[in-house]
């Protein structure tokens, strides 16, 4: 199902699970740094690198009933 206001994520195309990371700069490199990627993606760069990438890790997984509620409130 195609919802366009819900991000894919830039490298995989799945949709979903937000994240924050106090090393994502390091784990995503130069290649996806700027990018906005899956916590699936963010785990095999991080695994690619061998690097501890759940430290710190923070995982928001958001429903798409929640999301569209907040795009509807005009608060996405
Ligand atoms: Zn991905």
């Amino acid at each position: 199902m195609s919802d366009p206001t819900r991000q894919g994520c830039a490298r995989c195309h799945r949709r979903g699970w937000g994240f924050w990371s106090p090393i994502f700069h390091t784990v995503a490199g130069h290649t996806w740094r700027d990018a906005d990627i899956c916590v699936f993606c963010f785990g095999e760069l991080g695994d690619e690198k061998w690097i501890v990438w759940t430290e710190g890790l923070k995982i928001m997984p958001m429903s798409m009933k929640e999301q569209r509620e907040g795009v509807e409130r005009g608060n996405p």
